[in-house]
């Protein structure tokens, strides 16, 4: 048995995602990270404990995601990771590609790091490596391999294109082979490179998957998985026009947070200067107007307002006009237990 649920924005979990560099050993093609607008720096020991620090207060019911480009190429890490378990973070998780640099798996232990995140965008090695690069899909697997090894927990994130749709079911037989603990489904697009050329074609870019191509098989295909025992997780996407839209930038409490000090709000406004929160002198302090809170404020038939912005062409309307569906806010999750 399996239980889907929507898994609702709280106001009592807060989720930190900090990137502490910008800087990659990979050139993946739907890449979100946008040195212009994230800084290309490496922030310091000191920095990462300083901005750490601001996000304390009730750290036990805080979920820290390190990120970069690649966190393991950050040559404290470790360190940074003993200081935020020192202060109490609900979770430690580090997003990596499975390269895992400077010997990170004997640096921090079980007790320090809740899950190490893997990211595969592909059942079989030519499907993954036309998108992540040649060798990423074996250093991946043998990542998670050793990584399960040394007693930590893993999570895979597949994001889906229309490049990778197919193998998605073809991903069944390989996490039961690798033993992950969670699979995130992702969709391509919802910000980045992706989001920001709608009409590139597929060489420099790797292709939105249509609503009917979603609908069809990731809802299945995340059940067949869950089914195995795996806890599965995908954005929702698609509202229909009696589904409940909320902007999490109104409810919830999320911080994505990047190497030139900005913070936002919400992940699809991190190509624009438009974050609502800023490190200055080590202090998170708001920005001035007008900034991504003023279009939280904004109330379309369409959902979400940034979506609409930025990737219109992501809405059918009917012959009146009337939009066919909602966006949904792209961190509203589906999530099915395990079991
Ligand atoms: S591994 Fe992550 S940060 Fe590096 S290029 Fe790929 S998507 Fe970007
Ligand atoms: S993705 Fe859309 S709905 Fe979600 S926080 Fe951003 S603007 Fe709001």
């Amino acid at each position: 048995m399996t239980r889907v649920k929507t898994v609702a924005f709280s106001r009592h979990r807060t989720n930190v995602f900090f990137h502490i560099l910008t800087r990659c050993n990979l050139s993946c093609r739907h890449c979100y990270i946008n040195p212009a607008q994230h800084g290309k720096n490496t922030l310091t020991l000191k920095t990462i404990k300083a901005w750490l620090a601001a996000f304390s207060i009730n750290s036990d019911s805080k979920n820290l995601i390190f990120l970069g480009g690649e966190p393991t190429l950050h040559p404290e890490l470790a360190a940074a990771v003993k200081y935020a378990h020192g202060l109490g973070f609900g979770s430690i998780t580090i997003d990596t590609n499975g390269y895992l640099f400077g010997d990170i798996l004997a640096k921090v232990s079980p007790a320090e790091v809740d899950y190490f995140s893997f990211s595969l965008d592909g059942a079989t090695r030519e499907t993954n490596d036309r998108i992540r690069g040649a060798g990423a899909y074996e250093t991946c697997l043998d990542g998670i391999q050793r990584t399960i090894q040394q007693g930590f927990k893993t999570s895979l994130i597949y994001t889906i294109s229309s490049s990778n749709i197919h193998e998605l079911e073809m991903m069944i037989p390989l996490l039961d082979r690798l033993g992950v603990d969670r699979f995130f489904i992702q969709v391509i697009g919802l910000r980045g490179k992706s989001a920001l050329s709608p009409n590139a074609t597929d060489s420099d870019q790797l292709p939105q998957v249509s609503r009917s191509q979603w609908l069809a098989t990731v809802p299945r295909v995340a059940a067949m998985i869950a089914q195995r025992g795996i806890a599965v997780t995908y954005p929702k996407v698609f509202l229909t026009a009696d589904d409940n839209f909320e902007c999490a930038g109104r409810v919830a409490d999320n911080y994505f947070v990047f190497p030139n000090g900005r913070v936002y709000r919400c992940p699809l406004c991190e190509d624009f200067p438009i974050h609502s929160l800023c490190f200055q002198e080590n202090s998170l302090v708001p920005t001035a107007k007008l900034n991504e809170q003023d279009f939280f404020q904004l109330d379309i038939p369409e959902g979400c307002v940034m979506n609409k912005m930025i990737q219109p062409q992501n809405i059918d309307y009917d012959e009146n006009g009337v939009p066919a569906y909602k966006i949904a806010c792209c961190l509203l999750k589906e999530e099915i237990e395990g079991g």
